[in-house]
């Protein structure tokens, strides 16, 4: 028998030229390239616009050049002491870690809830007690949102800074404390793609204006600041997005409406075949029903399996993906300083976590293909009747 063809992990979904055009025309017309243009500072209104449905309170956003970037950049604002702890959960993207790194700081690597693969609250107050960390960054782990009030009663309470990393979560995770910057992705494969780029909500316009600064090198732009126009007033970075950046974020806005919902409703197709095929020998990530969702994760009960399922699935030539393992201290215990807390749960999780094929553009077949392969490998066929 011939290899079925490829499904592969994950496809990108972003706007094509012809939605793209109408933005182009305003660049062409505008000469405004990069440097806070005016498609830059729509997307920022368009954006506050948005994530003010969700709340009463006053938010503002800072465009960045990539999540990456809007971290490190939101690290900096926080003005911690050089070699200051900060927690981090250990499932996570490594850019949540590096970016702790580079700003001179030590990561401490913390244990998430088993419900919910998040570092929670209650975990960071375990943490905190045995790390003495000055700052967290917290993460909307696979789209999952955070608690944005909680986690500001938490700072509030502590004295500990929050910051987090909704990455991957846009259309999930909204912001309803003032005081903590959330940080979101435009990278391709994120649910609002620009190809790259990123930004900052925050509640706080001075923390706005820092990490707009910090975005442009650290070069005072403010008459009112006190300080002479175009002289350096902080060590900042080149992290600025670009106006054709700006330019497809707008048209992914477009059809954002049109996008999350084709993305719901194949992810819930797909999770109901999945359910009806292996009940209970598989089990999801605990929470709301993610608005734009662009992966798809179970767990599979055990190591073994989860090694017969991806041996199968490399023989019916379908992709699958460990995300975010190694976890973060299994990747870095050479590469810097850092501090690891136990993480028996999150090292539970990562033994039997595998990410299936998802994208907008899979089929009916595809996805029955890849149920009826996750249902064949996992040894339910004996013990279950349909
Ligand atoms: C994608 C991702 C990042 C990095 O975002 P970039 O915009 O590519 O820099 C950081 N953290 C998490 C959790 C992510 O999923």
């Amino acid at each position: 028998m011939s290899k079925p063809s490829r499904i592969p992990l994950l496809t990108p979904i972003l706007p094509d030229q012809a939605h793209l055009r109408p933005y182009l025309e305003q660049i062409d017309l505008s000469k405004h390239y990069s440097n806070f243009g005016p498609l830059v500072k729509a997307l920022e209104r368009r954006l506050e616009k948005t994530f003010g449905q969700h709340t009463t309170i006053p938010l503002h956003v800072a465009t960045v050049s990539c999540a990456t970037s809007g971290l490190e950049l939101s690290l900096s604002s926080l003005g911690l002491n050089k070699g200051s702890r900060v927690l981090v959960p250990a499932l996570t993207f490594v850019a949540t870690l590096t970016a702790v790194i580079r700003s001179g700081l030590v990561p401490v690597i913390t244990d998430i809830d088993p419900a919910t693969w998040l570092l929670s609250p209650d975990i960071a107050e375990e943490a905190l007690r045995n790390s003495g960390a000055s700052a967290a960054i917290v993460v909307a782990t696979f789209g999952q949102p955070q608690d944005t009030i909680a986690w500001s009663a938490f700072q509030k309470k502590t004295g500990v800074r929050i910051i987090i990393d909704a990455a991957g979560a846009f259309g999930s995770q909204w912001v309803k404390a003032t005081d903590i910057p959330v940080v979101y992705s435009m990278h391709a494969t994120k649910s609002l793609a620009a190809g790259e780029g990123g930004f900052v909500v925050c509640g706080n316009p001075q923390v706005k204006s820092l990490i707009t600064q910090l975005s442009n090198f650290g070069i005072n732009l403010d008459p009112e600041a006190g300080l002479p126009v175009g002289h350096l007033s902080y060590v900042g970075s080149n992290a600025k997005l670009s106006e054709y950046h700006a330019a497809v974020a707008h048209a992914s806005l477009d059809s954002w409406d049109e996008v999350a919902d084709l993305r719901a409703r194949i992810y819930q197709r797909y999770r109901h075949l999945l359910n009806a095929s292996c009940g209970d020998t598989i089990s999801w990530q605990a929470g709301m029903t993610v608005a734009a969702p662009t992966t798809l994760s179970i767990r599979v009960g055990s190591s073994r399996q989860r090694d017969r399922l991806e041996k199968r699935c490399f023989q019916q030539n379908i992709d699958t993906r460990r995300w975010y393992q190694p976890l973060l201290h299994q990747h870095a215990t050479n590469i810097a300083p850092l501090m690891t807390m136990p993480c028996p749960v999150a090292e539970s999780v990562a033994s039997d976590l595998i990410g299936l094929p998802f994208s907008v553009f899979m089929t009916e077949i595809q996805i029955q293909q890849v149920v009826d392969t996750v249902y064949q490998s996992l040894e339910i066929a004996a013990t279950q009747h349909q």
